[in-house]
């Protein structure tokens, strides 16, 4: 399958082919015919098997450019891997103008954030724990937001976010697509996905060596 029949913005599509993007990998493949529908998603793949652009993709096809609120919220274990979701997205974006991708990572000052967030975004990409500390104290409106992405679920719980992540996943709008992405599937990420995925698809792909 190709990007071409995904039946996405045109733009998008030949930046994606300029980018080396021409065919789908299996994670794409089998999950974008459900996520490009909002359906909610439990899906596990190993790592380098091109999850990101997986949930890149739904995020940036729900978004409304025209209104400057945040839309969407996706969650990294590190600051490093956010800023590499937020990298990449900007990469995808690169012939769609006036999107704008904000990163709120802890390990980094503070106050700049909360300018940032004044001047509005459209996508939020973060750790849970400044994620929240920004929610809490009025710097990031929830109320807009369509889509919300837990990328490397495992390793956020391993990193003992659950707590974090549950609070703001209440916090969020019920209406709304959540796309949670592991590379394992854990007790505790079924657990997490009964709490907080509303009928999700679970997709598995087999690891290749
Ligand atoms: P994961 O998050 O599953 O570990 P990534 O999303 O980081 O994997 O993707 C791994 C690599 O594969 C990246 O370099 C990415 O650019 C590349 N990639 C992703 N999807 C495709 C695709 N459809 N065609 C070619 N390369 C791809
Ligand atoms: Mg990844």
């Amino acid at each position: 399958m190709i990007f071409r029949d995904l039946n996405l913005d045109e733009n998008l599509v030949e930046n994606l082919d300029g980018l080396g993007y021409k065919t789908l990998t299996p994670i794409q493949e089998s999950s974008l015919k459900y996520s490009l529908e909002k359906r909610d998603l439990l899906a596990r793949a190993q790592t380098g098997s091109g999850k990101t652009l997986a949930f890149c993709l739904p995020v940036i096809n729900s978004l409304n450019k025209n209104k400057y609120r945040v839309q969407s919220l996706i969650l990294a274990p590190t600051r490093e891997l956010a800023t590499q979701i937020a990298i990449a997205i900007r990469e995808i974006l690169r012939t769609t103008p006036n999107i704008k991708v904000l990163t709120l990572c802890g390990g980094v000052p503070y106050r700049p954030q909360v300018v940032s967030l004044e001047h509005e975004a459209h996508i939020v990409v973060g750790t849970a724990g400044r994620v929240l500390k920004h929610i809490n104290e009025g710097n990031l409106k929830l109320e807009n937001i369509n889509s919300f992405v837990l990328d490397e679920a495992d390793k956020m719980l391993d990193m003992g976010f659950f707590d974090d992540i549950s609070k703001i996943c209440s916090l969020l709008p019920k209406q709304r697509q959540t796309l949670l992405f592991s590379a394992t599937f854990s007790n505790e990420i079924k657990n997490l996905a009964l709490e907080f995925l509303n009928n999700p698809i679970t997709i598995e792909i087999e690891d290749v060596e």
